[in-house]
């Protein structure tokens, strides 16, 4: 896949609709990522080959286990970041969002862990959200 930026951010969209109980489809996500629903099919058929998602006709799309705990982690890493921004560099939580989205597609699971240990193993990010619990 040559944007993993893209693959993550479908996969966070995902799972934030799967919280908030929504059924997923392609066109819910064409209207929440702002997208045309060609390229939400496209985007769809390359994550069922990678099997973290299942699609059927007429079937809500769902996350296979694979995906769903990959999902929980780019989430967590994100949440994290957040907090980290707003509690240690004292950011304003209305600014955090897209500083998040940048550093959350650092790989390194030492990064994170000493990110959660300085939070203190926070449960809930700047805007309210839970943090998934997630081990890096
Ligand atoms: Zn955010």
């Amino acid at each position: 896949m040559k944007n993993t930026k893209e693959k993550d951010h479908y996969l966070k969209e995902i799972f934030r609709l799967e919280m908030s109980g929504q059924s997923i489809s392609v066109s819910t996500l064409s209207k929440v990522l702002g997208v045309s629903k060609s390229s939400v099919s496209n985007m769809i058929k390359k994550l069922v080959a990678m099997n973290l998602l299942n699609s059927a006709p007429y079937k809500s799309i769902e996350f296979t286990s694979h995906g769903r705990e990959l999902a929980r982690t780019i989430v967590a890493k994100h949440r994290l970041i957040e907090s980290f921004l707003v509690e240690v560099m004292n950011f304003d939580p209305k600014n955090v969002h897209d500083i998040a989205e940048e550093i959350e597609h650092i790989k390194s699971p030492a990064f994170f862990r000493k990110v959660q240990q300085m939070l203190e193993n926070r449960k809930i990010d700047p805007h309210g959200s839970p943090i998934p619990d997630v081990e890096f």
